[in-house]
């Protein structure tokens, strides 16, 4: 099966009262920890690239290993999402590339920092939205800004809670298919300074979002739970990470309760690779193949892969339908699907 658009995934996820997880790449061996993980739990997959993985990676190494997931797994619904598109011909790029779903994030200005105002939000993610949907590509809008910044992108500091009446507004004025809303969470592995207690995120604001826009899919960014465990192993085998708390995966889960079907998750990969290479490094010092390395990093990545595609309840719905294309997609917004 080809790539597939997102929006059929997160569909499914509302009639299945489940969520996704979104999960971040940059080569080969994540690409791989992942397609693993989905193999395992028989999960649809959602794989997304921020502007500075597909700098790292280079588009055509990205695309063609995207290629190479569904040419080996020809069974399972995959989907490639473009993180924080911050510009139109950063989306544009893109879905020209293969990418099936992209992020307008029109929340900030072009250079990814300066927080923009609404009006400017809702003309380029509009534009992007004709766009894709023409090509049944998949739209992902943010309203409100998240705090914190990963890979050069985020207005830094705490962000702003997203407004549920701007919230509407914006939904019936650009046409996404998701919506990443400001809820407390922010990008990158420092959150919380410590342990959060119950109430970390803002889930009446959530609950009332997705009152008001039952049929909008919400999307939760910078939600990585940062298990102490791995920042233990880091730190045991000579990292210095000071300490800090994520998103706890109870929270997580009361936010797919109220409509939350996309769960970004990046922080943690990185945490569980950096562990396992670290674990080599001191404790097999005269290694020096990559491989001696890179496969217990993979395991480890997997590992937290798949407590999140279980967790999150993605897990067992990979073939619950026969996906749609992005022909069948275009179809569909043509003859005025929402
Ligand atoms: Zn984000």
């Amino acid at each position: 099966m080809p790539l597939v658009p997102m929006r059929p995934l997160l569909d499914a996820a509302k009639e299945g009262g489940y969520g996704v997880a979104a999960l971040n790449v940059n080569n080969m061996e994540q690409i791989q920890a992942i397609m693993e993980a989905a193999v395992e739990t028989k999960s649809p997959v959602i794989v997304q690239a921020s502007r500075g993985a597909r700098k790292y990676a280079n588009d055509n190494y990205l695309r063609h290993l995207m290629i190479a997931a569904s040419e080996l797994h020809p069974d399972l619904p995959i989907v490639m999402h473009q993180d924080h598109g911050n510009s139109v011909e950063t989306c544009k790029s893109a879905i020209e590339y293969g990418f099936t779903s992209v992020m307008m994030d029109g929340s900030l200005m072009p250079d990814g920092k300066t927080p923009s105002d609404f009006e400017y939000n809702v003309k380029v993610t509009s534009e992007i939205v004709k766009y894709a949907h023409e090509r049944g590509v998949t739209v992902e809008g943010e309203i409100g800004t998240i705090g914190g910044i990963e890979d050069g992108h985020g207005s830094g500091g705490k962000g702003h809670l997203t407004d549920p009446d701007q919230a509407v507004e914006f939904v019936e004025r650009t046409g996404v298919d998701a919506l990443a809303v400001a809820i407390g969470t922010s990008h990158g592995a420092y959150k919380f300074s410590r342990k959060p207690d119950g109430e970390v995120l803002a889930m009446s604001l959530i609950e009332e979002i997705h009152r008001r826009l039952p049929n909008t899919h919400l999307v939760m960014h910078g939600s990585s739970s940062v298990p102490q465990e791995l920042i233990e192993i880091i730190n045991k085998y000579g990292g210095k990470m000071k300490p800090t708390w994520g998103v706890p995966v109870e929270e997580i889960q009361r936010g797919i309760r109220h409509g939350v079907r996309k769960i970004n998750v990046d922080t943690d990969n990185r945490l569980a690779i950096t562990g396992a290479i670290r674990k080599v490094f001191v404790e097999s010092p005269e290694k020096f193949d990559p491989r001696d390395y890179l496969v217990p990093a993979r395991e480890a990545m997997k590992a937290v892969c798949v407590a999140r595609m279980t967790a999150f309840g993605q897990a067992g719905h990979a073939f619950d339908r026969k996906w749609p294309t992005l022909a069948d997609m275009a179809k569909y917004y043509a003859s005025g699907g929402k």
